[in-house]
């Protein structure tokens, strides 16, 4: 045992530790692909220091003191589901793991909402809502994966976002563990002038401000009715334009995705989307009355912008696929790198912005698939979900490969004037844009790491340059 982890076992336990091959090797990344290439070549981090498991916020309170006084780097740990290297620890690293602290500790009836420890799956805490007649609305493709702190620690979006909200509008108080080892507590309440909100400092936080070791997060009563509708088109441009309608006017249907011709026609709903033509998938639900009144609503815009009706099929389809989480392993197999970038633009720039990113990927060398949809939708602007595959002619170029195409979609969105994420984060991957995107705002930021973490112990190298 090394000094840090001695002190930690006598303060709460050796049975928090865990040292072993295996599960540091389980802990040496997340769900990044460029660190499941580096794993095969060898040329990623060593296995860090230990993973510690605590129980309790005070746990953690005592685990962080005990690091910060011997200088030891910090990552916060969920369900390494992130996808752009946010848990990724350097060796040498303390690993705190928050997956044992995974009780729900409320449900308020009255107030419509619920607590949680960090640690609770999202999979797990919707069953537990939905035994009581409730679901918490926040459906990521993840879900089952996602732990509720990582999901509040990245500013995570779910499926069914346009009528529920990201999961800044669902958190409305938390508790987290400072870089000094303090608890601090933000009272969950509807809605707060008490200065600026401190709740959205640790919302997108990604470790490096503190560790949130317990969220509220507002609940729905279950739906009444649901309703489905497809509708295929011509283009992206009057595709979105007709989401553009339909959230304009207040429609609120909870999923709104538009894939582009490749993915609608040649990939995920070939069977009913004539060829090249884009296809747009509607769900709507909540009270009856609404839920009609919005599908019909949904209908007169899509019909009226160009739609032609495909039917519930290719949305029960979704419903049936949409939480597959691929493997990178059958990829890398196969030599090729394959991802998605989310970023975000307003309606006035979306469709600028979806023909840049696609023409700066699809001429890069050795690309198989350049194509995106948009599945997050606001009465300003929407988001386009990229996703590309590249086989390079050597493969030991992989990585050049990958953060080529990475690059191009940034330098895109960037100069179309759109936002670098829109709900994966910033994690490694997009440190080195971060500093353009937020201009004369990102000495703030770089001023509130300084100051909750002055010593820059906690996750380095995440969201900021280490
Ligand atoms: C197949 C697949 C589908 C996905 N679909 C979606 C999607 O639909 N929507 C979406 O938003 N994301 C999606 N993601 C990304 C990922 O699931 C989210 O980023 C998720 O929020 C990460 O949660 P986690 O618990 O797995 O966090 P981890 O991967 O463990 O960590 C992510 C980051 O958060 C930090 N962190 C974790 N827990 C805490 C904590 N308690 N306190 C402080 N910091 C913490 C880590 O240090 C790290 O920087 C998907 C990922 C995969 C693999």
């Amino acid at each position: 045992m090394t000094q840090i982890t001695e002190s930690i076992a006598s303060a709460i336990g050796a049975d928090r530790l865990v040292t072993d091959a295996a599960a540091l090797a389980a802990h040496r990344t997340d769900y990044w692909i460029l660190a499941h290439l580096r794993r095969r070549q060898g040329r990623l981090a060593d296995p860090p220091l230990a993973v510690v498991q605590p129980r309790s916020s005070a746990e953690v309170a005592a685990i962080v003191k005990l690091a910060r006084a011997r200088r030891t780097p910090i990552v916060p740990y969920g369900g390494g589901s992130g996808v752009v290297g946010g848990a990724t620890p350097e060796a040498g690293a303390l690993v705190i793991d928050l997956r044992r602290m995974d009780r729900l500790l409320e449900v308020n009836d009255t107030a419509l909402t619920a607590s949680a420890e960090a640690g609770l799956l999202g999979g797990e805490f919707e069953r537990r809502l939905n035994a009581r007649g409730y679901v918490s609305g926040h459906y990521p493709q993840s879900l089952e994966l996602a732990s509720l702190g990582g999901l509040v620690a990245t500013r995570s979006a779910g499926q069914f976002s346009t009528l529920y909200g990201n999961v800044e509008d669902l958190c409305l108080g938390l508790e987290a563990v400072l870089p000094n080892g303090e608890i601090a507590r933000i009272v969950p309440t509807p809605r707060s002038a008490t200065g600026p909100s401190l709740r959205e400092i640790f919302l997108g936080s990604e470790g490096t401000l503190g560790i949130v070791t317990e969220v509220t997060l507002r609940i729905f009563p279950k739906p009444e009715r649901r309703a489905m509708s497809s509708w295929s088109f011509d283009g992206m441009e009057p595709a979105l334009d007709a989401i553009r309608r339909i959230v304009r006017v207040g429609w609120r249907p909870a999923v709104v995705r538009l894939y582009d011709g490749f993915e609608a026609s040649q990939w995920h709903f070939k069977q009913w989307v004539p060829v090249n033509k884009c296809a747009l998938l509607l769900l709507s639900e909540g009270p009856a009355g609404l839920v009609e009144a919005e599908e019909r609503a949904c209908a007169e815009i899509a019909t009226a912008a160009g739609g032609s009706a495909l039917g519930v099929a290719p949305v029960e389809h979704w419903l049936e696929r949409r939480n597959h989480v691929p493997s990178w392993d059958q990829f890398l197999d196969q030599e090729m790198m394959v991802d998605t970038i989310e970023v975000s633009a307003a309606w006035d720039r979306v469709a600028t912005l979806y023909d840049r990113v696609i023409a700066a990927l699809r001429d890069r060398p050795g690309m198989l698939v350049a194509s995106a949809h948009s599945s997050h939708s606001y009465r300003q602007g929407t988001n386009l979900y990229v996703t590309f595959a590249v086989k390079p002619e050597n493969f030991a170029e992989a990585e050049a490969a990958y953060v080529g195409a990475w690059a191009a979609v940034m330098e895109a969105t960037l100069a179309a004037g759109g936002s670098i994420s829109h709900h994966h984060g910033i994690g490694r991957m997009r440190v080195p844009w971060i500093e353009r995107e937020l201009g004369t705002a990102y000495p703030v930021l770089r001023a509130l790491k300084r100051a909750l973490d002055p010593d820059g112990l906690m996750n380095p190298g995440v969201l900021l340059p280490a």
